[in-house]
């Protein structure tokens, strides 16, 4: 069949002819759909939509690990690599009880389109370990990370695939994981460091790369939210999650003029409409762990904080949590997905019919592997960049990142999500059309 013959096949004959499950309610299917919608609009290659649709890897690992009490425990671990047309693969890794292959390919294949939207020279990948970290002492983590590290470590490196914090993991871990790989005799080289990033400064980690998700949200809502009519000044915005991101990006807003007056995590949910102080309860959190018991603002039922008027929601929390009965409830102009994918299928369908303006994650949240990428070129480079240099670089990626999606949007005349990907799909067929398929 020849190529133009291939790229007038007709949405969904990609799932078909890869033999997927038709469940509605799947992640990973989701995204395929997502990026196949996006690749319609924009005529790419059927070969690149099959390339996308499944990973190049799926790495699936089980390893024992001594516990405190003496007696040892089998974990199961994950890494997806998904594409690295652009670079090594790249993508954090989770510590979750919930962990499953469907949603790490999915976060996978999200990295791909993200790093493509921000042009860093990276590809897509993912992985995760079943287990609640909550759960283990200091040193069962310590050994679950070094005996996670080494059961991939020949599948990564850092040319290669460099893993990063996710949800449940930090840059405690990052270094765990960076000295177990450099323990081993083939990479007792410094330079070795590179195979993870968001480590802690004192070891090659960057100023910066703590904030950087919340900041890059509060630059592209900055650079996105005077064309759609709302000023940054005073306007309202609810938090859903209040962790890494989201406990930063409420701070950072707030900074900018923002009046924060609905907050929710894994605790409760709070309201106060004269607007809840983030630094304060920020502090709060790091005491508590959670936001339950702040003094300064109303307890209200999660159905109140959906309904809550505001200007911007952005959820911060973890996948899938807006389903229809939420977005029905939804009372804001703008969504801003700080979190991956946090609406499933439904609730995604009902933010669209409400006209609720989606700001997509590859967008939104791509500040995190942004500051990433710059860890990695220092250490590359052994040179160390200033918190200002981090952030004006930052800022630079994340408008233009934004600008590229607007006029995306401009040409095809289609959502946010659907221009992101386009934008993202049409850099990584471009790179395609002149590397060939091999051989
Ligand atoms: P985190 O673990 O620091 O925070 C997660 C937050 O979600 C916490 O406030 C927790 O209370 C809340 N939460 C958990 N279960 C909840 C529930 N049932 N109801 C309400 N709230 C709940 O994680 P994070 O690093 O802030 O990541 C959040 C999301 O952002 C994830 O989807 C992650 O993949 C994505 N993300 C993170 C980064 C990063 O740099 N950390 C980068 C890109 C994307």
């Amino acid at each position: 069949m020849s190529a133009t013959m291939t790229t007038e096949l007709p949405r969904g004959s990609v799932t078909d002819e890869l033999g997927f499950p038709s469940d509605p309610d799947n992640l990973y299917l989701q995204t395929v759909n997502t990026m196949l919608e996006a690749a319609e609009a924009i005529n790419l290659k059927h070969r690149t939509r099959i390339i996308l649709a499944q990973p190049k890897n799926e790495i699936m690992v089980h390893f024992p690990v001594l516990m405190d009490d003496g007696h040892h425990k089998l974990f199961k671990g994950y890494r997806i690599q998904h594409n690295n047309a652009l670079g090594p693969y790249k993508g954090g890794f989770r510590y979750h009880e919930d962990v499953h292959l469907d949603d790490v390919k999915s976060l996978a294949f999200l990295m791909t389109m993200k790093c493509a939207l921000v042009r860093i020279p990276f590809g897509g990948g993912k992985g995760g370990v079943k287990v609640n970290p909550r759960e283990l002492s200091p040193g069962e983590l310590q050994r679950v990370t070094r005996r996670y590290c080494s059961a991939i470590m020949d599948q990564i490196g850092p040319d290669v695939d460099i893993p990063a914090p996710d949800v449940g993991t930090n840059a405690q871990i990052m270094a765990w994981f960076a000295d177990t790989y450099m323990m081993s005799s083939k990479h007792q080289h410094h330079d070795a460091l590179r195979v993870v990033t968001g480590k802690p400064v004192e070891f090659g980690g960057s100023a910066g790369r703590e904030k950087a998700t919340g900041q890059g949200v509060a630059d592209v809502l900055a650079e996105m939210l005077p064309g759609i009519g709302i000023p940054l000044e005073g306007m309202k915005v609810s938090l859903l999650g209040f962790g890494n991101v989201n406990g930063w990006g409420g701070r950072i807003l707030q900074d900018m003029g923002a009046k924060i007056i609905a907050v929710g995590d894994h605790t409760g949910f709070l309201r106060n409409d004269n607007g809840i102080d983030c630094h304060k309860l920020f502090d709060h959190n790091m005491k508590t762990g959670g936001i339950k018991g702040y003094a300064e603002a109303d307890v209200i039922s999660e159905e109140d904080f959906y309904r809550t008027k505001v200007d911007v929601f952005i959820p911060g929390a973890l996948e899938q949590m807006i389903k229809a009965k939420q977005a029905d409830w939804l009372d804001c102009k703008v969504m801003a997905e700080a979190a991956n994918a946090p609406c499933d299928p439904s609730g995604d369908r009902r933010c669209q019919e409400r006209g609720i303006e989606v700001i997509p994650a590859i967008l939104a949240n791509a500040g995190g592997v942004t500051v990433s990428y710059f860890e990695w070129v220092q250490n590359k480079n052994a040179v160390t960049w200033s918190a200002e240099q981090v952030d004006r670089e930052l800022n630079r990626h994340m408008v233009v990142a934004a600008q590229r999606t607007l006029n995306t949007r401009a040409r095809l005349n289609c959502s946010l999500r659907t221009a992101a990907f386009a934008t993202a799909l049409e850099h990584i067929g471009s790179v395609y059309k002149v590397r060939g398929i091999f051989p």
